[in-house]
């Protein structure tokens, strides 16, 4: 099986894998066989897996699609690709991503943009770009991503496979290379749900190594996402908010959707109209809050600790100057001066503090529809992204225009909730046939195994 993927991803031009090496892999997928003829084998041992560039691994090198990293090699593994060996994973290697997991495009790596596998002339979607476009090329049967603000759900849907976000704290950010540390989380992709509920199962659950792991005591305990997989959809109530499907939704993502929608009624459930109004200020908000962290995060990037350092400088200062100005790409260094003005005294207060006021009135809109006696609906559904995914090169030097195809995942990441992205069909017209759609499914703090179970049950 191993060998089967490492020759399809040799034979590929996408651009998804950064850092592959065949012996490596097949040390682990010899170590899985033994596993197997032992009889200690468990569902996922022997099952190759890419992790994205983004998690680092002892054995691959793990450069968040920066040049800053790229040559950077870690002394441990991340939790979650620890977890997946513990199962008895197969490791393909690492895949592309955007800079620091900063994009909507994958157009944003130090390493090149990943092509979409539906049509080369699209972008995959980002900033999980690679992990999309593996597993819609069939490089890999599972992948690891990370979602922020919408880089596992938006290229899932732009590649037309299954990405799940999973309840903020749910799978450890240990060994994640940080973006936004009250953002991030990552969650598997695959081509199904019933794939990505396996996978969660063996990725997720408490980690001391991370601050904000979500302990036993909160809720982190392991749990199988498989239980609900068969659980009818009769009663099921789906919210579908008002401002979803607005001016600015394409109309092939719309009439996609609707379809999903109608499909989901037939299966038993019922449509409530809902209103989570303040979906527009998740842009502004999140693109505060978001550089924020990151000018924080990135700081340690300095020459001194890790990976690139400048060839020639004056003195220290210089040093620092030469190696991030050379280490890090446009993108990355916006937002390290945006997050650095926000949080700037005399600024504070008129930004930074208003963004999370605005994070809490998001996360409101949320619990008054989905939490408590007076909640009408139990998930909430909608298009993942404005539009299929647009050609390369179009939006690579309008950062504002990728900033805004966000608007349907910020609100999701903001309020800390779960949400996952399904294959819905495809836009239309001439070059609109052959791009995917996503279906979101939004659920409340805890529920991915009934959203795993709704996605499962799509047709
Ligand atoms: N597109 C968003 C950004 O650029 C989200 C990225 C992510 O979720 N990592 O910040």
């Amino acid at each position: 099986l191993a060998t089967h993927f490492l020759d399809r991803i040799e034979g590929s031009e996408l651009n998804a894998f950064l850092h592959v090496d065949r012996a490596l892999t097949l040390a682990q997928a010899a170590a899985a066989d033994a596993r197997l003829a032992a009889g200690t084998a468990g569902a996922l041992t022997g099952v190759p897996i890419a992790h994205k560039d983004i998690f680092v691994t002892r054995d691959w090198r793990s450069t968040a699609g920066s040049k800053m990293l790229g040559n950077y090699t870690s002394p441990f593994d991340a939790t979650v690709v620890e977890k997946c060996l513990a199962a008895g994973m197969v490791t393909l290697g690492k895949l592309n991503c955007d800079e620091f997991a900063m994009g909507s495009a994958n157009e944003n790596s130090a390493f090149g943009a990943v092509k979409n596998p539906w049509d080369a002339k699209a972008v995959p979607g980002g900033s999980s770009g690679g992990s999309a476009a593996a597993i819609a090329a069939r490089l890999a049967p599972a992948a690891t991503a990370t979602d922020t603000g919408g880089s596992i759900r938006q290229p899932a849907a732009f590649c037309g496979v299954t990405g799940i976000k999973p309840t903020y704290g749910r799978v450890s950010r240990f060994g994640m290379i940080a973006f936004a540390s009250s953002l991030d989380q990552g969650g598997p992709m695959a081509k199904t749900a019933e794939d990505c509920a396996l996978l969660l199962t063996a990725m997720a659950g408490f980690d001391e190594r991370d601050s904000t792991s979500l302990t036993p005591e909160q809720g982190g305990v392991a749990e199988d996402f498989t239980r609900e997989l068969e659980q009818p959809l009769t009663g099921l109530r789906i919210g579908v908010p008002r401002e979803y499907f607005g001016a600015g939704l394409a109309a092939d993502v719309e009439l996609a959707v609707r379809a999903a929608l109608a499909q989901y009624v037939s299966l038993g459930a019922t449509l409530v109209d809902i209103s989570l109004p303040n979906t527009a200020l998740s842009i502004p908000a999140y693109y505060i809050i978001a550089p924020a962290e990151a000018s924080s995060n990135l700081s340690r990037f300095d020459g001194v600790r890790y990976g690139h350092r400048a060839a020639e400088y004056t003195d220290l200062q210089d040093m620092y100057k030469k190696t991030r100005a050379e280490g890090f790409g446009p993108e990355v260094q916006r937002r390290i001066m945006v997050g650095t003005y926000v949080l700037c005294h005399g600024y504070y207060d008129a930004y930074y503090l208003k963004a999370q006021k605005i994070r809490r009135l998001i996360a409101q809109d949320f619990e008054a529809v989905l939490n408590g006696p007076n909640a009408v609906c139990d998930v909430i559904m909608g298009p993942v992204a404005p539009s299929v995914a647009w050609d390369l090169g179009d939006k690579t030097d309008d950062p504002v225009a990728n900033y805004l195809a966000d608007i349907f995942t910020l609100s999701t990441s903001l309020a800390g909730l779960p949400g996952m992205s399904i294959p819905c069909g495809f836009g239309q017209g001439e070059k609109n046939a052959t791009r995917p759609v996503g279906l979101q499914i939004i659920g409340n703090y805890f529920a991915e195994a009934k959203l795993l179970g709704i996605a499962h049950q799509y047709q």
